[in-house]
């Protein structure tokens, strides 16, 4: 499976299904079921981490394809490249995801964990759901309340994880909406400008932004074979925080914290690890850290599943012992 993620990792499936209309979906599905076999549902691998002994069930990969733009709707099929969906939005005028350009991976993945950055989620855009009901064997739809969304989270990677097959998104976005110019990298980005940015330069300058930080796929760059973030950033108790804010202080180095949902704070994981000593460009053997962003475990060329998990083990363990906290994998585990 190495060739299908962008860290490169992986050992074989045992068995691998290309589905490229629902009822293919339908079929691989019923015939994991009957056969008693896991499956495994990939979309562009840019957020897994697959074992070096592979998965021994069904790899089912959605490769339905098309993309249809009516008025402010964009439906998208689970397996359309994300980036193809900003390009064609911004294009025409749509407002709602020029903040989530250069995320690498397909449709099917969006609503699973309510992807987000640069200040804006697709949860605040999804209109409709379509997916296949491993459990009732049939396809099923889902308004965007019935998604259970939150936080990079769902039905789909919470309640219902492994229940749902993504077949098909829906897009509602906003024609002459004025682009999310709500965060710091993004303000900093456009300060001197004397006019709002159009929705296309906007999804340029982020993915200028990503690519400075090694998160644009970008062939040939060593930084990006990765899976992007490889944890999740913290959001923490006040007490931890008071921590980290002693720590900081008493360093003098600055920290930035932002509000999150029950009182807690948001904390960048990047500076727990950096501040933990692990700076950028870390290597250990085959693994190693981003040369542009500490976040991202990157494969040197030739690294395992257990040397990434080796790395990020040594790398959790220093930033619990430092801060007591506990930073979580992002990517999913298969076949582990
Ligand atoms: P960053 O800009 O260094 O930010 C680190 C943390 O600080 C994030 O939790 C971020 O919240 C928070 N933050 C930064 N500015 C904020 C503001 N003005 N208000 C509230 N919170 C703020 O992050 P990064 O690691 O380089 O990632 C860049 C963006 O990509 C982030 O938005 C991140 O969430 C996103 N991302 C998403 C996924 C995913 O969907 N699975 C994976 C990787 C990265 P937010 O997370 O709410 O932005």
């Amino acid at each position: 499976m190495a060739p299908l993620t962008t860290l490169g990792i992986g050992g074989p499936a045992r068995w691998f299904v290309e589905a490229a209309s629902e009822g293919e979906v339908a079929e691989a599905c019923e015939c994991a079921r009957e056969r008693g076999v896991p499956l495994f549902v990939l979309g562009g691998g840019s957020n897994v981490l697959v074992s070096d002994s592979g998965f021994n069930g069904l790899v089912l990969r959605v490769a339905i394809e098309s993309l249809e733009l009516k008025g402010e709707l964009l439906r998208a099929s689970a397996g359309v490249a994300w980036e193809r969906c900003v390009e064609q939005s911004t294009i025409a005028g749509l407002a709602g995801i020029e903040c989530l350009a250069g995320i690498p991976g397909t449709v099917g993945g969006t609503p699973v964990q309510n992807v987000g950055a640069y200040g804006q989620e697709v949860a605040s855009v999804i209109d409709r759901v379509r997916a296949f009901d491993r459990m009732a064997h049939e396809f099923v739809e889902f308004s965007n309340a019935e998604c259970g969304f939150a936080y990079r989270k769902s039905r789909f990677n919470s309640t219902d994880r492994g229940r749902y097959v993504v077949t098909q998104v829906d897009y509602r976005l906003r024609r002459r909406g004025a682009p999310a110019l709500a965060y710091g990298d993004l303000k900093a980005y456009f300060r001197e400008w004397k006019r709002q940015p159009s929705l296309t330069e906007v999804a340029d300058a982020v993915r200028e932004i990503r690519r400075s930080k090694g998160m644009l796929l970008v062939k040939g760059d060593p930084d990006c074979r990765s899976a992007g973030s490889f944890f999740k950033n913290p959001a923490i108790v006040p007490e931890a925080a008071e921590r980290v804010r002693k720590f900081a202080a008493h360093t003098g180095v600055s920290v930035r914290m932002f509000a999150a949902d029950g009182g807690r704070v948001k904390i960048p994981a990047a500076w727990l690890i950096e501040h933990a000593g692990f700076a950028k460009g870390y290597a250990m053997g085959a693994a190693g850290i981003s040369s542009r962003h500490t976040l991202a475990l990157i494969n040197r060329g030739g690294a395992t599943s257990a040397e990434i998990l080796a790395l990020a083990g040594k790398i959790r363990k220093a930033v619990e012992d430092k801060f007591g906290i506990k930073l979580e994998m992002e990517p999913e585990r298969v076949g582990f």
